[in-house]
């Protein structure tokens, strides 16, 4: 497929283009890539409608996430519980896309918690696993009967003595998260002799509290770490249940991976990478793995076919009449919005390349909580005279704030023609975690807009409020 498309503008003597860069394409949904190179002109008048950074949401990409890894848990007869891990995008459609597909809803505050409901997600079907609950909230989250992942005895205490004060009258269905021996400077998470504390008081106190498995989340994004942790929950398994206890779930938490791009591709470009890639002549410590050779569905494949005493987990699961339950957030949100930038001016640096601003920060496309670059390109949208011949150059991407790392990009990206005013930059992918986690309203910017992609009844591309 030639990465060079050309569309006759209505009613003007420019064509639009759009065109990838050479280094790291990223994968794009083919609806998104359908509509960025069949309607770059729709895409322009909605950023002059709405305003740069624009996002743009794909909810049906949440059902293609979550119908990949359930084919493989059919491949292995896996009961599970699937929870949407709603903190890693703001979206109420994308939780809303999550309920649809009947899947239930991770939630971590009361306002998440609210966004489920209101997306239909019935109280049963919703989980809490995150730390440091308040007591509002565990409170709310008793009244809808949710799942509650306790994270330290303290919570447990706490909600054994809220339990009693609300007179439940139905128990509190309990998760208990266990900290693994090799993460032990780790803050979250239960050692196994508190476990063994809770779990007496669980025997004595089932008129309040009642547990329904084990829990664990781990960072990165190795299945061995996760068949490590499930192989130390059994032991307490079987001491709940021969403590009377009933437990049926192992929950293994979140973190399934995704891939931007080709793992080969991503490798290629790591390995050959050098100063002269970066504006400031420096190659950057260390990457997310954008590229990493397993998909969500093929981690979940590795850990359930996993090798454990004379069977798989898989097996072990089925011998114990055990649930799996999952909390993905990023996984299920892959694909899920690109962002949207409009250049607002191009200047030469002294070195020959180019420096790109664009209206809106680097807050709206970096990988937070991993002090590290988006490494993939933006696709360029531009408009041409009929004729004109490209203008080729490296450029990196700098937001319109003040602050010198305000980069969205400090690699030099090989652009066909180097970006112009007006012209759109789109950074595809950016649902989990990169396009809102950190948004601000920094200079009194108005935070970026927020639109919804589906279809109408003919097919026809729909965009919404997503609010
Ligand atoms: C953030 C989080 C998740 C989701 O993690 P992803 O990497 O987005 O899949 C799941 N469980 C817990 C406890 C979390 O904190």
């Amino acid at each position: 497929m030639s990465n060079l498309f050309r569309f006759a503008a209505v009613s003007s003597p420019t064509v639009m283009q759009a065109h990838w860069p050479e280094r790291l394409t990223p994968y794009l949904d083919g609806e998104i890539e359908r509509f960025l190179f069949n309607s770059p002109q729709r895409l322009s008048w909605l950023v002059e409608q709405y305003g740069s950074p624009l996002n743009i949401v794909w909810p049906h990409t949440v059902a293609n996430n979550v119908a990949a890894l359930r084919t493989v848990l059919r491949r292995h007869d896996v009961d599970c519980r699937l929870y949407y891990g709603a903190k890693v995008n703001k979206s109420p459609g994308l939780v809303q896309a999550a309920v649809n597909t009947g899947i239930g809803v991770d939630v971590s505050s009361l306002q998440e918690l609210r966004d489920a409901l209101r997306a239909g997600c019935d109280g049963a079907r919703l989980c809490a696993t995150g730390p440091a609950k308040t007591r509002e909230f565990l409170t709310e989250l008793v009244r809808h009967r949710a799942l509650i992942v306790l994270d330290s005895p303290e919570e447990f205490d706490e909600l054994l003595t809220l339990s009693q004060l609300l007179r439940v009258t139905e128990p509190v269905r309990v998760l208990l998260r266990y900290r693994p021996s090799f993460a032990q400077a780790s803050r979250f998470g239960l050692l196994a002799d508190e476990i063994a504390r809770c779990l007496a008081t669980l025997d004595a106190r089932s008129d309040v509290l009642r547990l329904e498995g084990f829990h664990f989340h781990l960072g990165g994004y190795e299945p061995d770490t996760r068949v490590a942790a499930f192989t130390e929950i059994l032991p307490l398994l079987a001491r709940a249940r021969e403590q009377g206890l009933q437990p049926v779930v192992i929950d293994i938490g979140g973190g399934l991976p995704i891939q931007y791009l080709s793992a080969s591709c991503y490798q290629d470009y790591l390995a050959k990478q050098n100063a002269a890639d970066y504006r400031h002549g420096q190659v950057p410590a260390s990457f997310y793995p954008y590229g990493g050779w397993r998909s969500a569905a093929d981690y979940l494949e590795a850990f359930l076919s996993a090798p454990i005493g004379q069977g798989s987990v898989a097996d072990v699961l089925k011998q114990h009449g055990l649930i799996l339950a999952m909390e993905p957030g990023r996984s299920l949100a892959d694909q899920s919005a690109i962002t949207v930038f409009r250049v607002t001016r191009t200047r030469r640096q002294p070195d020959g390349h180019h420096v790109v601003f664009v209206e809106g920060s680097s807050f709206s496309a970096c990988e937070t909580w991993f002090n590290s670059e988006f490494l993939i390109d933006p696709l360029h949208i531009f408009s041409v005279k009929k004729g004109a011949r490209p203008t080729p150059g490296k450029a990196w991407i700098a937001g319109h704030s003040c602050l010198d790392d305000d980069v969205i990009t400090n690699r030099l990206i090989h652009f066909r023609t180097v970006p112009q005013p007006g012209d759109l930059l789109i950074y595809a992918n950016t649902a989990g975690y990169q396009m809102d986690l950190l948004e601000n309203a920094f200079h009194r910017h108005p935070l970026p807009v927020r639109l919804c992609a589906f279809k109408g009844k003919k097919g026809e591309l729909i965009f919404s409020s997503d609010n």
